[in-house]
Parts: C-alpha cells; sequence; structure tokens
C-alpha cells in the first residue's frame, strides 16, 4: 500500500481559502451553475494594451528563455525607478528581486528566514497565506486583534505588547487585504520608534495596494520613512493589482542585499527566474504611462461607496469604509446563531450564486469578505443575492 504520509510543514498548513473559494466557483460555473465570484481580489479591467505589445514583442523577439534568477537587468531597474518614484524607497536595482507574484516574495522571506519557535506579529485580520507561510516554516503566529473602531489598523502599544525576545518578523500590509486598513507615516514612525527598541525584529512591509489608497497625501512606507532601519525591512509591490495583471505572476520586493540574496538563494531551487515574457510586460507596466492608475482608482472608489452602503442596508451585516485596496471585511454576528460559524454562511451564500470567503480565513470571525473588483452590474446583482440568501429560511 502507498504510504501517503505528506511532510510535517505541509500538514501544518491549510490550502488559501481564496483560491479554494475561486477554485469551487470555477468548478460550479463549468457546471453550469450561474455563481458570481467576490471570492478573489483582481481587477476586472483588462490589462493595458501596451503591456500586452510588451509581452508579443517580447515572445517574437526571442525573449522565451530563462533569465537571470532574480530577474533581468531591465525589470530590476525599473522596479527600483517604481520603488523610488510610487513608494519613496530609493533602491539600487541589485537590492531588488523578481518572483513569481507577490506571494512568492512572501513565501521566499520567511521561509529564508525563520527558525522553529520564532514568532511574527501580524495585525489581524490578515491576508490569508502570511498565517500559512508562518506555520509552514515551524514558526508561531502572534495575533494582534484589530477592530472596525480603529479601521482594523493596529497601534504602537499593541505592537509593543506582541513583541516578545522571540519576535522575529513584523508583516505590515496597508493598505491591507481583507480590511482596507491603511497606515498614516504617524502611524508607522509611531511603530519605527518600537521597532528601534527591538533590533532583532525584520519588518516585511507588502505594500502591493499602494496605487488604491481612496485618502489624502502620498502613500506611507516604512522603509521610507524610518531609513535607519533599511536593514531589516524588506517592501514588496508588483503590478498585479494595480496594471490588472495578476495572471502574468510578478512580484518585486526591494531589501537589504543580505536578505535580497537569501531569498534568491531559495528561489533558485524553487522557480529559477520568474516568467521571461511576464517580466517583459511588467517594465512596462512600471515604465509606461501610469495617469490611466487614477481613472481606476476613482472607479474602485465609486463601487466601493456603492457597495458599501449596500452591504450595511441588510439587515444583520454590517462593514465599515475601507481606506484602501478593494475589500470589505463584513460583519456578520446577528446571523451566527442562525449559521454556526462562518464557513457554513459562505457555503450558503455560494448556494444562492455568490463565491465569498469566510472572515475565520483571515484570522477574522463571524463574517465574510468580499472583493469589489467587479463590474457595477454584477457586483448590484452578487449583493441582491446576498440580501435574499440571508433572508431566506
Ligand atoms: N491576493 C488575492 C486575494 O486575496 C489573490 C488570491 C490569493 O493569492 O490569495 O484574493
Amino acid at each position: 500500500m502507498t504510504d501517503t504520509t505528506i511532510s510535517n510543514a505541509l500538514a501544518r498548513i491549510q490550502p488559501s481559502q481564496t483560491n479554494a473559494m475561486t477554485d469551487r466557483a470555477f468548478e460550479l460555473r463549468a457546471a453550469g451553475a450561474d455563481i458570481i465570484s467576490l471570492s478573489v481580489g483582481e481587477p476586472d479591467f483588462p490589462t493595458p494594451p501596451h503591456v500586452i505589445e510588451a509581452a508579443t514583442a517580447a515572445m517574437l523577439a526571442g525573449e522565451t528563455r530563462y533569465t537571470a534568477v532574480a530577474g533581468t537587468a531591465k525589470l530590476r531597474e525599473a522596479a527600483a525607478l517604481h520603488f523610488q518614484r510610487d513608494l519613496g524607497i530609493t533602491v539600487a536595482p541589485a537590492q531588488v528581486l523578481v518572483s513569481t507574484g507577490g506571494k512568492q516574495s512572501v513565501f521566499l522571506c520567511l521561509t529564508a528566514t525563520l527558525n522553529p519557535g520564532d514568532e511574527v506579529v501580524v495585525p489581524a485580520p490578515w491576508w490569508v497565506s502570511y498565517s500559512e507561510i508562518v506555520h509552514f516554516s515551524d514558526a508561531e503566529v502572534v495575533k494582534v486583534a484589530t477592530t472596525p473602531a480603529s479601521r482594523f489598523r493596529m497601534s504602537a502599544e499593541q505592537l509593543e505588547a506582541a513583541i516578545t525576545p522571540k519576535t522575529r518578523w513584523l508583516l505590515l500590509n496597508s493598505p491591507g487585504n481583507p480590511t482596507g486598513a491603511t497606515y498614516s507615516a504617524q502611524d508607522l514612525l509611531g511603530f519605527a520608534e518600537v521597532l528601534r527598541r527591538h533590533p532583532r525584529v525584520l519588518v516585511m512591509s507588502d505594500d502591493i495596494y499602494a496605487p488604491l489608497r481612496y485618502g489624502q497625501g502620498p502613500h506611507a512606507t516604512l522603509a521610507a520613512l524610518a531609513p535607519d532601519l533599511a536593514e531589516r525591512i524588506l517592501t514588496i509591490s508588483g503590478v498585479s493589482k494595480s496594471h490588472a495583471m495578476t495572471g502574468f505572476r510578478i512580484g518585486v520586493s526591494a531589501g537589504p542585499q543580505w536578505l535580497i540574496s537569501a531569498m534568491t538563494r531559495l528561489q533558485s531551487h524553487i522557480t529559477g527566474n520568474a516568467c521571461t515574457i511576464s517580466q517583459a510586460a511588467a517594465v512596462a507596466a512600471f515604465t509606461g504611462p501610469q495617469d490611466f492608475l487614477l481613472d481606476w482608482r476613482e472607479r474602485f472608489r465609486a463601487r466601493r461607496d456603492a457597495v458599501v452602503a449596500a452591504i450595511n442596508a441588510i439587515p444583520g451585516l454590517s462593514t465599515p469604509v475601507p481606506d484602501g485596496a478593494f475589500y470589505c471585511m463584513v460583519d456578520a454576528t446577528p446571523h451566527m446563531a442562525r449559521f454556526g460559524d462562518d464557513n457554513a454562511l459562505a457555503m450558503h451564500l455560494l448556494e444562492h450564486g455568490v463565491a465569498v470567503v469566510a472572515a475565520s480565513a483571515f484570522g477574522g470571525q463571524d463574517g465574510f469578505r468580499i472583493s469589489f473588483a467587479a463590474d457595477d452590474a454584477v457586483l448590484q446583482t452578487a449583493i441582491a443575492r446576498i440580501a435574499k440568501a440571508l433572508e431566506s429560511q
């Protein structure tokens, strides 16, 4: 008989619930069901034509072979330009690593540095893969609970209280998935003060949603605000969410040389380089026109406002206004007695034709996340279905 034992590391983790729910929606649709998927976060806008043209031109020019593991010189330069222009972080191209999606960047930095027993401080609700990657590395998640009242932002006092001698990483994500939590420069300067007292703590700043901020002022990020901490901050960005390029699978990270080298060593045994054609497309995204991003952001803002108002009008559901990204974390506590838990609620909504992701997948509870990166009419139909599903007995 085949021994089907899996590794202890794999046994510690669950499948990604954002991906699992989306796969389920694909399957049901393929079987003829009418399912609206608000489970995955990806812009519905078409990838910009100049990006598609760059990918096509790369293929026709024979750019179809391996590149350096860390990425092409052109893309590392373009990414360095992006980090400077859009995030205010000065970085040399040699301090940039190109990976297969931001998710791989997160995986590499954590698995390259964590040892059993290390602790990782994560404000909750968090993006679904953070906790699983920490568990895969045999490290511990230290959850810092946040609430709608603070717009899901952790305070400097909460951070200080969460740090112990075992703390190795702090994971920040601003604007954040799944809540839209967005830290101000003042919030981050408060964190920097705390971090200066704890020199062993590394910081991952996942800034993938930086262009999707609905408030005033420039994007605030720790590496730009606290250059004295640069030797221990990794900033992650990309083109997936900003330029509607989720399928290209390109993520970029910028940080200290020691960490970039460690991550590159690990990547050399996993994917090697990210897809060559996608790298050419990402150069066009970073160096081409950026003005349409403002138009896209305004369209997301209009959807956000419509979705928040419609959700809050459904009895027993509530959501604060997210300050960034394209997700709403919906509280459904009054419905929990009926459903038992939020997974059962998510399955019930799926039966009524809408795929969402249960809050518990994100270290939250009693609710669900919806992505509002969908067409206005589709969002309207989805919310009407949610309202009907919660009415029915
Ligand atoms: N980051 C997106 C989401 O949360 C894409 C899916 C994933 O990789 O988890 O929906």
